[in-house]
């Protein structure tokens, strides 16, 4: 404690949040918005922001309609200002009652919290009331901002606010995620770009006059193995990985019209960029080859995460003060019971904090928590929601996220959060050598927005969703 705030006083105040951190986990839960679709959780949110005491100070936030951003205090020159991150948005598939075994919801809703953003979502929120709380009784000075990251699982709202330049002038960053884990996430992980590539042909009598046609999918065919034959010629750490969305309607008929979507991950921007670059010149090649016409367009992407050393240190020390939840004995044989159905040892939660990695290992999942970290010095934990060996995205996961089981992963979440947000708020020399890290990281390579310059907004974003955030 080098703040004057005990650690009895931040729990206290974290406990305070608990009955709100419940309802919105189990609200944002039972909603199970999509990506880009979370108009109600975001509403939710926000509302507990201001009931709190935040002003919303952006909605819709850099072009994307459930993103938001929440602000408390002010921040003279030199005076800490602090993000927090919260996601909310759930996937396709996944929904799943809150028992141990495979079986829908009662209410037929198909997607589910797979990834714990219920549980993100409440802890995060948690954390930011009770620092909030913490500053107005003790006139802690400086300013905290609740970022409101709407669809983290496809389009990355952080990638567009990370554009817009929103995260620059913070001194620190906060955020955690469910998991099997109690574990600081001071790693880096996959540097990404979501890739579609569209080819444009001519339609034919695929019978009886093929030769009036040029095949959209067979230039897509050819991109395809362009890509394949590539593949020898990239680095190890290089990961492409595509779908074909449209090859066309009938085997009668030419296909004028076919479309890609590929993933291509590496260990850093360059690396990403480099790939990219050529299987740009491939889809240009496949058209020439085919006399069709080639289309890419990078619509999203993610920074490969950077870790930040003093900020981990920190963090780890609250977690390891923290520890993880203790479970009754219904709960650990609730945790074997979905352990065994879902393929999993039966060996219940996770029962220790791990260490703090020496080395910084690099995983091939992506995040766009990556590009926040490009931005401003930024470190998040994990606390177990879930049984060990029960991976997020999965049924299982979306029905322990359900439970009181991960609301106690989520309750241990906002305690690290809230004593690591304290530290940063009170410590000059913390946030001096965190954003030391970061230069030392970061320096001379500024962030550079994946997103193609005519990404004025995601993809996917219905039209219904810009109507019903209208209000
Ligand atoms: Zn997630």
């Amino acid at each position: 404690m080098t703040s004057g705030v005990s650690f009895a006083a931040i729990d206290e105040a974290v406990e305070q949040t608990q009955p709100t951190m419940e309802r919105l986990a189990s609200e944002l839960w039972r909603l199970a918005e999509l990506s880009l679709q979370e108009v109600q959780s975001a509403r939710l949110l926000m509302t507990c922001l201001q009931d709190a005491g935040f002003t919303i100070s952006s909605r819709g936030t850099a072009n994307v309609p459930t993103a938001f951003i929440a602000e408390w205090g002010t921040a003279q020159p030199g005076q800490p200002r602090l993000g927090i991150l919260t996601e909310y948005d759930a996937l396709p598939g996944l929904g799943n009652a809150p028992v141990p075994e495979k079986a829908p919801r009662e209410d037929k809703v198909t997607s589910g919290h797979g990834c714990g953003h219920n549980l993100l979502g409440a802890a995060a929120m948690g954390a930011a009331i009770a620092l909030k709380q913490l500053m107005d009784e003790r006139q802690l000075p400086g300013m905290l901002r609740v970022y409101g990251c709407a669809a983290e699982e496809t389009e990355g709202a952080k990638v567009y606010m990370a554009r817009a330049g929103l995260f620059d002038d913070l001194d620190a960053v906060l955020h955690w995620h469910p998991g099997a884990d109690a574990a600081v996430a001071n790693h880096r992980s996959a540097a990404i770009n979501s890739v579609r590539i569209e080819f444009f042909g001519t339609a034919a009598h695929a019978g009886a006059a093929p030769w009036h046609g040029r095949s959209a999918l067979h230039a897509t065919e050819l991109c395809a193995h362009g890509i394949n034959l590539m593949r020898e010629h990239v680095e190890p750490t290089a990961r492409i990985h595509y779908v074909v969305e449209a090859g066309g309607e009938a085997p009668n008929v030419v296909p004028d019209y076919a479309r890609m979507r590929l993933f291509v991950r590496d260990i850093d921007r360059a690396h990403v960029e480099a790939s990219t670059a050529w299987i740009k010149q491939i889809a240009e090649g496949a058209a020439l080859a085919t006399q069709t016409r080639a289309a890419a367009l990078v619509y999203s992407g993610a920074y490969d995460l950077l870790p930040n050393r003093p900020l981990a240190e920190c963090m780890q020390a609250h977690l390891e003060r923290v520890g993880v939840p203790s479970y009754t004995e219904a709960e650990q044989a609730f945790a074997r019971e979905l352990q065994r159905n879902a393929g999993a040892e039966p060996e219940g939660m996770a029962q220790a904090t791990a260490p703090l990695s020496k080395d910084e290992p690099a995983f091939g999942f992506s995040t766009d928590v990556g590009d926040v970290s490009w931005c401003a010095p930024t470190m998040g934990c994990g606390q177990p929601t879930v049984p060990l060996g029960i991976g997020m995205h999965t049924w299982a996961a979306t029905a322990c996220h359900g439970t009181g089981i991960g609301l106690k992963g989520a309750f241990a979440a906002a305690r690290v959060l809230a004593a690591t947000g304290v530290d940063l708020l009170t410590d000059d020399a913390l946030r001096q050598a965190a954003r030391a890290d970061f230069e030392r990281r970061a320096s001379g390579k500024p962030y550079r927005s994946p997103l193609d310059p005519e990404m004025e907004r995601p993809l996917e974003l219905p039209e219904w969703v810009l109507e019903a955030v209208g209000d």
